[in-house]
């Protein structure tokens, strides 16, 4: 039967055409085209002798004009068929092991043959067999393999044909060519086309990389690497590389090029720079318009020279704009502030004209004039805070001589002066200098000559002391400093009796009997602060009393005696009350002070405890602000005590600020109200940058007398291990050396105040607009309480155990020195952008490395120098540890040279991202890509991983930086850590320790 006969052709035409079209969008070579080859397939049929039986046979027919020409069977009628039809030999690309057969068919509808509903099948068969060399007509059914069973979608009845398309892949070919074969069992089959294509990623430019068109990989291969090379004027450091899927698409390119210096990218290729552009360093970046004070050059230019008179300092950037000297300080002046310690305070206004720059630095020299003669001043004067490279206006000198004529040159420095002085003769450049002559008229500094016994008893002493004989001069009053100890105080606690006195004398009456004293006195100067040289003496109280015959003296010795009982009592209280509030934060390692009539109060922290009453503390300590001129608007914390609001602070004929309020909630006890206030009590007594600065309280008003509140300066970014945290690898290690150093000075600033903060931590670190951190979280008796990371001890206090020196945990010695051992577990939390100090140890793990002598190892990227401070920080015998003084100025000094922060410290990666040690022999310890990326916290990414098609660890081990970059990891400290992380995993062979020290 033709397969034709009894159906109408106008619906084939039009679904042909449309095949047609699909065909043709996408991107294959084709091996075989049986429409292409019209009438002359030649394709064998067999079996070759069937009698009056027709199988394959070649149909032509003409549709629309043209001719068609279709292999058709239709043997439905008969019982047992067996035909087949066998292509030509097809010629296989060496690289192409995956072909798709695309075959387009019609199948007859069995139903609509009358009679033949036992033999007629609607399905055909395709096979293939591989072969080396064509066999020309030879044809054995036993080579051939199945590839699929072809069923129609929808079957063709009498009235309408239906086309079908059905694609199948052929998997795996190796030989030379192949045949394909079409089995028919029985069906009415017309196969109206054939074709044999293999898909290939075409050539193509990405990344300024040019790939060759590739055969698409196989079964066995999904993903083909492919190298390419870069464009003409691009490079790359490694070779560009990118895969073709098997579905002949691109994906994944690996290195990319950049176009050299002098060129920028447009349109897929390197293109000069224009003139009066330039670029420096091969990237991705376009050309820049030369900066100012530079010329440009012709195209294609890699920098821009400075402008005559304008110049560039070494660390400046060679891309950057060229800047001219700077011109003289201004306004010179001169002031006195210690008439008795020849000190002198210069001060000036910065240069008119910078020369565009911000690092103007200045230099003092001092001459000496008698009469017409000057000299240099010689090493005997001292600058203040120094005399050369100051950054500041002003500088104090000291040790100047009275009645002499100094002349003062501050000359104005900045980073292009040496390349200004050298390049341009004297009378063209603008004056750089100042000068300015004074005279000091001044006496000596008092000087104390000899300490005297005047009169003792088993509880008193009486002193007296010369001054020098110039100093009757002196404009009066003279006051002196005495300072006196016990001499052989074995106890814990030194205590230290200051005095400040008007007077030459003094009578101190509150001495243990048969006991020697230590005193040292020193005048002061006018604004109270030491001056001149000390003397040290000892005396020694008597073992009796010895009274006098005289009545007057023995009622007078009874006085004395009465009156020092009652001060050792007052004293007894006094200890008994510090021991009691031993958990305050006052350091044993503290200065003490007397509260004696002769005493004026020195700058020293003053324990709230110390009051009878902590609500008079708060009245002295801090002011006290009405409710109505504050506005509450957000809360943006929680403490132990109460909400944390944002808000402003409008105080009459002040400008309204931005504040923090903290509150207490309702429902708590006296105690707790008092506790809460005493961080206000404590807060109000200090002045300082960088510590945090309490603007008053609320606890008077009748109507809030429930609600009080501690008002604070606002801090914009909040905590500091929250805010590192959100700007993980965003700061440059100056940046964070320059946060260290605020923390730092507000530390010593606190220590120096004999204040110790017990629980300095990121996380009680407040982070201003400017970055400028200050430490804060002064609570009293709460110590820690509200601290989450405060862990309860053996003797019952709270103590946050990874920020605590060992002595602190161990017996309670918490000074300035624990510290300092805590500010070393800061510096750590800020290099490691708020990581946790330890990782997921444990307290109890934590306290076994440190006493095993292990220390946290070196955060990424850390500076040597710092990674060694922190060290210093750590070191077990508290009298080593660096003192907050000397941090500041070691911070100082690395800020002020950056290349010093160029070292960094040895990092090791299995160490510090803590990965899971693993005895396992797979290599990696991660069973999934998203298990590691979620042991690095970077689970973030885990999208980008996979859509690259980076789905094992395998894949992820041959990582390279690019391939993470390509991925879409940007950020400098994540890619850090992702990289750093592969090339951990990568070491495996070596045990991963938990510290390295
Ligand atoms: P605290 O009770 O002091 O630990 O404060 C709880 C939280 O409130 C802190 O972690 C900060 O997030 C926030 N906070 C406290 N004081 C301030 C402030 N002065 N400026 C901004 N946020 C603050």
């Amino acid at each position: 039967m033709d397969f034709f006969t009894g159906v109408r052709p106008l619906l084939f035409s039009y679904v042909l055409i449309n095949g047609i079209l699909i065909t043709l969008q996408t991107k294959e070579e084709v091996l075989l085209d049986m429409k292409a080859t019209g009438g002359e397939l030649g394709w064998l049929t067999w079996p070759l002798d069937q009698g009056d039986k027709l199988g394959w046979e070649l149909i032509q027919r003409t549709l629309n004009g043209s001719q068609l020409y279709t292999y058709s069977v239709c043997n439905v009628g008969e019982r047992e068929q067996d035909n087949w039809l066998r292509t030509t030999f097809i010629q296989r690309q060496p690289a192409a092991s995956r072909v798709f057969v695309e075959l387009q068919f019609i199948v007859r509808d069995c139903n609509s043959f009358d009679g033949t509903s036992l033999t007629c099948k609607e399905t055909f068969n395709l096979f293939t067999s591989e072969s080396d060399a064509d066999v020309g007509t030879t044809f054995r059914k036993g080579q051939f393999k199945k590839v699929a069973t072809i069923a129609p979608d929808e079957i063709t009845g009498k009235n309408a044909m239906h086309i079908n398309t059905e694609t199948r892949v052929v998997e795996n070919l190796s030989r030379k060519g192949f045949y394909l074969a079409f089995q028919d069992i029985g069906a009415c089959v017309a196969l109206v086309s054939t074709r044999v294509y293999y898909k290939t990623c075409p050539d193509t430019v990405k990344s300024l990389a040019s790939f060759p068109e590739t055969v698409a990989g196989g079964e066995n291969q999904a993903l083909r690497e492919v190298s390419g090379v870069c464009v003409d004027n691009a490079i790359s450091e490694e070779t560009p590389r990118i895969y073709c899927t098997v579905d002949g698409e691109w994906v994944v390119p690996v290195g990319q090029c950049q176009c050299k210096p002098g060129y920028e990218e447009v349109k897929d290729a390197c293109q000069e720079c224009q003139p009066g552009f330039f670029k420096a360093a091969a990237s991705g970046d376009k050309c820049e318009l030369c900066p100012v004070n530079t010329q440009g050059l012709d195209s294609g230019a890699l920098f821009c020279p400075c402008t005559d008179g304008f110049y560039r300092a070494p660390t400046d950037p060679a891309s950057g704009p060229c800047s001219g000297l700077p011109s003289a300080p201004r306004d010179l002046v001169a002031t006195t502030t210690q008439l008795s310690t020849g000190k002198l305070l210069l001060s000036w206004s910065p240069p008119e004209d910078t020369g565009g720059r911000t690092d103007i630095t200045y230099n003092v020299e001092c001459q000496r004039c008698e009469g017409s003669v000057c000299q240099l001043c010689g090493e005997k004067i001292r600058y203040e805070p120094a005399s050369t490279g100051l950054t500041q206006a002003k500088v104090s000198v000291s040790e100047l001589d009275a009645h002499l004529n100094y002349t003062f040159t501050v000359e104005a420095h900045s980073g292009v002066s040496p390349f200004g002085s050298q390049a341009m003769p004297r009378s063209n450049r603008p004056p750089s200098t100042s000068a300015l002559t004074t005279s000091l008229h001044y006496t000596d500094p008092p000087r104390i000559t000899t300490m005297r016994l005047v009169e003792r008893t088993s509880a008193s002493l009486s002193l007296s002391w010369d001054v020098s004989p110039r100093t009757r001069v002196q404009p009066r009053p003279i006051r002196y400093e005495l300072t006196y100890r016990k001499k052989d105080d074995n106890l814990d606690v030194t205590t230290y009796i200051v005095l400040i006195l008007e007077k030459n004398f003094v009578h101190i009456s509150d001495l243990a009997p048969g006991t020697a004293y230590l005193f040292r006195v020193q005048a002061l100067g006018s604004d109270g602060s030491p001056g001149g040289s000390s003397i040290e003496e000892q005396f020694e109280t008597s073992h009796e009393e010895h009274l006098t015959q005289n009545n007057t003296a023995v009622i007078f010795g009874a006085a004395v005696v009465g009156a020092a009982m009652l001060f050792i009592v007052i004293l007894f209280l006094f200890l008994r009350r510090r021991k009691r509030n031993s958990h305050s934060r006052q350091g044993p390692e503290d200065t003490y002070f007397s509260s004696s009539e002769q005493l004026k109060p020195l700058k020293t922290y003053v324990d709230p405890h110390t009051y009878e009453d902590p609500n008079i503390a708060v009245l002295k300590f801090a002011t006290e602000i009405h409710p109505s001129h504050i506005t509450k608007q957000k809360v943006i914390g929680a403490g132990e005590f109460g909400e944390v609001y944002r808000g402003n602070l409008k105080m009459p004929g002040r400008k309204e600020v931005a504040v923090a309020i903290k509150t207490l909630k309702p429902g708590y006890t006296e105690k707790q109200r008092q506790d809460f206030l005493s961080e206000a009590s404590i807060m109000g007594q200090f002045s300082h940058q960088n510590i945090i600065r309490l603007e008053g309280v609320v606890t008077k008003c009748k109507d809030f007398f429930k609600h009080p509140m501690i008002v604070t300066e606002y801090m914009e970014n909040g905590a500091l291990d929250r805010y590192l945290k959100d700007h993980d690898g965003e700061f440059p290690s100056f940046q964070l050396v320059g946060m260290m150093h605020g923390i730092a000075a507000g530390m010593k600033y606190l220590s120096d105040m004999s204040y110790v903060h017990r629980d300095l931590a990121a996380r009680n670190i407040l982070v201003n607009n400017n970055l400028e951190c200050k430490v804060s979280d002064f609570g009293l008796s709460r110590v820690l309480e509200d601290d989450p990371e405060g862990t309860y001890t053996t003797s019952g206090g709270k103590i946050p155990i990874r920020w605590t020196a060992p002595e602190a945990i161990a017996y309670r010695k918490f000074t300035s020195a624990s510290d300092v051992w805590s500010f070393g577990i800061v510096m750590w939390e800020v290099m490691a952008f708020g990581e946790r100090p330890y990782w997921d140890m444990s307290n109890h793990e934590v306290m076994k490395a440190i006493n095993e002598a292990f220390r946290l190892p070196a955060p990424m990227d850390c500076p040597s120098a710092v990674y060694q401070l922190m060290l210093q920080c750590w070191l077990q015998d508290r009298s080593k540890r660096p003192r907050f003084g000397d941090i500041v100025n070691l911070l100082d000094k690395l800020l002020r040279s950056p290349d010093s922060l160029k070292t960094i410290a040895d990092f090791d990666p299995r160490v510090s991202i803590r990965l899971p040690s693993t005895s396992g022999s797979d290599g990696s310890p991660f069973r999934s890509v998203s298990e590691w990326l979620e042991s690095i916290k970077m689970s973030q990414y885990s999208e980008n991983f996979n859509c690259a098609g980076v789905v094992t660890m395998d894949q992820v081990l041959q990582m390279k930086n690019e391939d993470i970059k390509n991925i879409g990891v940007r950020l400098p400290g994540h890619l850090k850590r992702i990289a750093y992380s592969i090339l951990g995993l990568k070491d495996q062979t070596s045990t991963l320790s938990v510290f390295a020290v």
